[in-house]
């Protein structure tokens, strides 16, 4: 019998679990007893394997309707996994806007090892095209993109990849699996940051990889193994328990975020929203526009006295909390790119990005209506403080 998602999260006791406890036990051992020398023991060393992390695993590749999960000790060590498939000489097609860390680790690292890289503008699929070598191996994708949620066209992408004999990989963290499946649009390889939304708690670090080609599985292994790169076994636990909630969270955050974009898009404070269900692309692709929003102040000299009069969000880099996290890029995320380019890119001071939780909407456009007010009215004596009532 095969479950939904939301039922096939919460069964623990019919899978991995002999004691059929509601949760899987926590198995904190490095190692594990071979009785017969040289046989077959479906465990030995934990780096290698253990119940916890093939439990977790299992739970990833059903959520993203792939057939084989890897967990990973952050969404960077994922990714890092999926480049090391590479050999020296492979190119690769990158986001011109691709996530930080995921630039740092191509720069600074990966090109010292020969590994060459591309980046374009995805949103234009004839960039792509263009950009594409004889050596390409691997086109990498970002979408809906951070901060200005621009969107590529999965399945436009999938098919030049496969013209050309590139696989595909798309990091899905913003969407979760629950609001896009980029393996059914295509691509080879799905990424997540897990420390976001599938972990939700704002607790833990940790990535995943999801694949469907048993050769792609076997050099994934090969690398989450022999690099020691897989999710401890505590994490693994821990996210295992978080996921029973995603789809929950998710709902009630994308259905916030909805809530915040129609309030933010009325509000004469704010010059621009971006939310990415203004995008035909991003629909035909994606059930929602995910529960991640930017906008940006009109009087961009705002910035921090808008933050001191906030009361409720988390001010923070991340995203994907129960807690809603508000996140200014221009001293955040992008804070290492020269105020010139990041200009340039529209990554102002005036730019924040919203990713919305499960508090009560009503409060939470409260707030932010509340220091919108106070933060961009000269006259403040006229507004009162709010008054929460629960
Ligand atoms: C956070 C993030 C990452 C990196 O994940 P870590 O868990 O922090 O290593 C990669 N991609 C995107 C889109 C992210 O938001």
């Amino acid at each position: 019998m095969s479950y939904s998602k939301e039922t096939s999260l919460i069964l623990d006791s019919t899978r991995g679990n002999e004691h059929l406890s509601s949760n899987q036990p926590l198995y904190y051992s490095s190692t594990y007893h071979q009785q017969t020398l040289g046989g077959n023991a479906e465990y030995d060393y934990a780096r290698s394997g253990n119940p916890n992390r093939q439990l977790l695993e299992e739970k990833l590749a059903d959520l993203e309707g792939g057939q084989y999960g890897f967990a990973f000790s952050s969404g960077i060590a994922a990714i890092t996994a999926v480049f090391l498939t590479l050999e020296p000489g492979d190119h690769v097609v990158l986001p011109d806007d691709v996530y930080g860390g995921t630039f740092r680790l191509t720069e600074q690292i990966l090109k010292k090892f020969k590994i060459e890289f591309t980046t374009v503008d995805q949103t234009d699929l004839q960039q792509v095209k263009a950009a594409v070598q004889d050596n390409t191996k691997l086109i990498y994708v970002e979408t809906p993109s951070n901060p200005l949620f621009k969107v590529t066209d999965i399945d436009g992408v999938s098919q030049i990849a496969r013209k050309n004999n590139a696989l595909l990989a798309v990091d899905n963290t913003f969407m979760t699996p629950l609001g896009q499946s980029p393996l059914k649009l295509g691509a080879d390889i799905v990424i997540h940051s897990a420390t976001k939304f599938l972990g939700g708690h704002s607790d833990l670090i940790a990535g995943a990889v999801i694949v469907n080609d048993p050769q792609l599985k076997n050099d994934i292994y090969l690398i989450q193994n022999g690099t020691g790169s897989g999710l401890s076994v505590y994490d693994s636990w821990t996210l295992a328990k978080h996921l029973k909630t995603l789809p929950i969270r998710f709902k009630q955050s994308v259905y916030n975020a909805e809530q915040i974009y129609r309030y933010l898009i009325e509000n004469e404070a704010i010059e621009t929203v971006y939310y990415p269900i203004t995008s035909d692309t991003h629909l035909r692709q994606a059930k929602n526009g995910g529960a991640v929003l930017g906008f940006r102040l009109k009087d961009e000299s705002k910035a921090q006295a808008f933050v001191d009069h906030l009361n409720i969000p988390l001010v923070s880099v991340s995203l994907g909390g129960v807690e809603t996290i508000l996140s200014h890029p221009a001293t955040m995320s992008h804070a290492a790119i020269p105020e010139d380019v990041r200009a340039e890119r529209g990554i102002t001071n005036g730019l924040f990005r919203l990713s919305a939780g499960l508090e009560d909407v009503k409060e939470l456009i409260t707030d932010i209506d509340w220091a919108l007010k106070e933060a961009t009215y000269e006259s403040k004596k006229s507004i009162e403080e709010p008054h929460f009532s629960s």
